[in-house]
Protein backbone atom coordinates (compact mmCIF):
# COMPACT_ATOMS: atom_id res chain seq x y z
CA UNK A 1 0.00 0.00 0.00
CA UNK A 2 1.53 3.29 -0.87
CA UNK A 3 2.01 5.88 1.42
CA UNK A 4 -0.82 8.47 2.19
CA UNK A 5 -0.15 12.30 0.96
CA UNK A 6 -0.56 15.20 2.92
CA UNK A 7 -0.99 17.68 0.21
CA UNK A 8 -3.25 18.19 -2.47
CA UNK A 9 -1.75 19.33 -6.11
CA UNK A 10 -5.82 19.82 -7.34
CA UNK A 11 -6.01 22.41 -4.42
CA UNK A 12 -2.00 24.24 -5.62
CA UNK A 13 -1.48 26.89 -7.94
CA UNK A 14 1.24 24.61 -8.92
CA UNK A 15 4.41 25.67 -7.18
CA UNK A 16 6.96 23.17 -8.29
CA UNK A 17 5.93 24.00 -12.22
CA UNK A 18 7.73 27.35 -11.12
CA UNK A 19 10.94 26.26 -10.58
CA UNK A 20 13.32 27.83 -12.31
CA UNK A 21 15.51 24.37 -13.16
CA UNK A 22 13.32 21.77 -14.11
CA UNK A 23 15.44 19.32 -15.21
CA UNK A 24 14.84 17.14 -18.97
CA UNK A 25 16.92 14.17 -19.35
CA UNK A 26 17.33 12.54 -22.89
CA UNK A 27 14.94 9.57 -21.56
CA UNK A 28 12.43 12.50 -21.02
CA UNK A 29 12.77 14.26 -24.66
CA UNK A 30 12.25 10.92 -26.35
CA UNK A 31 8.75 10.61 -24.32
CA UNK A 32 7.71 14.41 -24.98
CA UNK A 33 8.88 13.83 -28.17
CA UNK A 34 6.83 10.96 -28.71
CA UNK A 35 3.41 12.60 -26.40
CA UNK A 36 3.43 15.85 -29.35
CA UNK A 37 4.50 13.77 -32.36
CA UNK A 38 7.19 15.43 -33.30
CA UNK A 39 11.03 14.60 -33.49
CA UNK A 40 13.39 14.82 -30.39
CA UNK A 41 15.19 17.99 -31.65
CA UNK A 42 12.41 20.04 -32.51
CA UNK A 43 10.90 18.49 -28.83
CA UNK A 44 14.54 20.00 -27.17
CA UNK A 45 14.63 23.02 -29.32
CA UNK A 46 10.57 23.85 -28.65
CA UNK A 47 9.89 22.59 -24.87
CA UNK A 48 13.95 22.70 -23.34
CA UNK A 49 16.37 25.68 -22.93
CA UNK A 50 19.89 25.10 -21.60
CA UNK A 51 20.31 24.61 -17.78
CA UNK A 52 23.76 24.64 -16.04
CA UNK A 53 26.23 21.98 -15.08
CA UNK A 54 23.94 19.96 -13.11
CA UNK A 55 21.11 20.31 -14.89
CA UNK A 56 22.21 20.94 -18.75
CA UNK A 57 18.81 21.14 -20.63
CA UNK A 58 15.86 22.27 -18.39
CA UNK A 59 11.95 23.06 -19.54
CA UNK A 60 11.28 26.24 -20.56
CA UNK A 61 9.61 29.02 -18.80
CA UNK A 62 6.56 31.57 -20.03
CA UNK A 63 5.12 34.10 -18.26
CA UNK A 64 2.46 33.45 -15.38
CA UNK A 65 0.43 35.73 -13.59
CA UNK A 66 0.81 33.99 -10.07
CA UNK A 67 4.25 32.96 -10.16
CA UNK A 68 5.86 35.26 -12.55
CA UNK A 69 6.71 32.60 -14.93
CA UNK A 70 6.13 28.80 -15.29
CA UNK A 71 7.03 25.58 -17.12
CA UNK A 72 5.36 26.45 -20.42
CA UNK A 73 3.01 23.28 -19.92
CA UNK A 74 1.17 24.63 -17.21
CA UNK A 75 -2.58 25.47 -18.11
CA UNK A 76 -2.22 29.59 -16.56
CA UNK A 77 -6.22 28.84 -15.62
CA UNK A 78 -6.82 24.88 -14.49
CA UNK A 79 -3.06 25.28 -12.93
CA UNK A 80 -3.10 21.51 -14.45
CA UNK A 81 -0.45 20.01 -15.83
CA UNK A 82 -1.04 19.77 -20.08
CA UNK A 83 1.70 17.28 -21.46
CA UNK A 84 0.66 15.20 -18.22
CA UNK A 85 1.49 11.52 -19.80
CA UNK A 86 4.63 12.72 -20.92
CA UNK A 87 5.62 14.69 -18.25
CA UNK A 88 9.70 15.14 -16.94
CA UNK A 89 10.67 12.16 -14.47
CA UNK A 90 11.48 15.37 -12.39
CA UNK A 91 7.84 15.92 -12.49
CA UNK A 92 6.52 12.41 -11.88
CA UNK A 93 8.60 11.85 -9.06
CA UNK A 94 8.52 15.26 -6.98
CA UNK A 95 7.78 15.71 -4.06
CA UNK A 96 9.22 12.46 -3.36
CA UNK A 97 7.93 12.32 0.22
CA UNK A 98 4.10 12.43 2.04
CA UNK A 99 4.47 15.78 2.28
CA UNK A 100 5.19 18.91 0.16
CA UNK A 101 6.74 21.84 1.72
CA UNK A 102 4.94 24.89 -0.49
CA UNK A 103 1.76 23.02 0.47
CA UNK A 104 2.04 22.27 4.01
CA UNK A 105 2.95 26.62 3.87
CA UNK A 106 -0.42 26.92 1.58
CA UNK A 107 -2.63 24.79 3.74
CA UNK A 108 -1.10 26.98 7.54
CA UNK A 109 -1.47 30.31 5.87
CA UNK A 110 -4.99 29.39 4.31
CA UNK A 111 -5.89 28.75 7.43
CA UNK A 112 -4.57 31.06 9.47
CA UNK A 113 -6.07 33.83 7.16
CA UNK A 114 -9.73 31.27 6.37
CA UNK A 115 -9.27 31.95 3.10
CA UNK A 116 -9.77 28.27 1.34
CA UNK A 117 -8.64 29.91 -2.34
CA UNK A 118 -5.35 31.90 -0.92
CA UNK A 119 -2.11 31.84 -2.89
CA UNK A 120 1.19 32.22 -1.26
CA UNK A 121 3.31 33.74 -4.67
CA UNK A 122 6.78 33.08 -2.59
CA UNK A 123 7.84 30.82 -0.39
CA UNK A 124 11.52 29.91 -0.09
CA UNK A 125 13.36 32.28 -1.96
CA UNK A 126 14.82 30.58 -5.37
CA UNK A 127 18.78 30.80 -5.68
CA UNK A 128 18.70 29.31 -9.21
CA UNK A 129 17.04 32.28 -11.28
CA UNK A 130 19.79 34.03 -13.03
CA UNK A 131 19.35 34.91 -16.53
CA UNK A 132 20.08 31.83 -18.84
CA UNK A 133 21.09 31.55 -22.43
CA UNK A 134 17.58 30.57 -23.87
CA UNK A 135 19.07 28.39 -26.61
S1 LIG B 1 3.82 22.49 -5.04
FE1 LIG B 1 3.30 20.56 -3.99
S2 LIG B 1 1.06 20.53 -3.78
FE2 LIG B 1 1.63 22.10 -5.29
S3 LIG B 1 1.44 21.04 -7.29
FE3 LIG B 1 3.59 20.89 -6.61
S4 LIG B 1 3.70 18.95 -5.48
FE4 LIG B 1 1.54 19.46 -5.68
S1 LIG C 1 5.90 19.33 -17.38
FE1 LIG C 1 3.95 19.58 -16.32
S2 LIG C 1 4.32 18.90 -14.21
FE2 LIG C 1 6.31 19.28 -15.16
S3 LIG C 1 6.82 21.38 -14.62
FE3 LIG C 1 5.81 21.43 -16.61
S4 LIG C 1 3.64 21.79 -16.17
FE4 LIG C 1 4.63 21.13 -14.26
Amino acid sequence: MSDPAFYSCARCPAYCCSYAHIPVNERDLRRLARGHGISIEKARKNFTKRGDDETPRVMRHRDDEIFESTCIFLDPETRGCTTYESRPTACRQYPGTVRCGYYDFLASERGRFDEDDLVITAWIADTDDEDEDDD
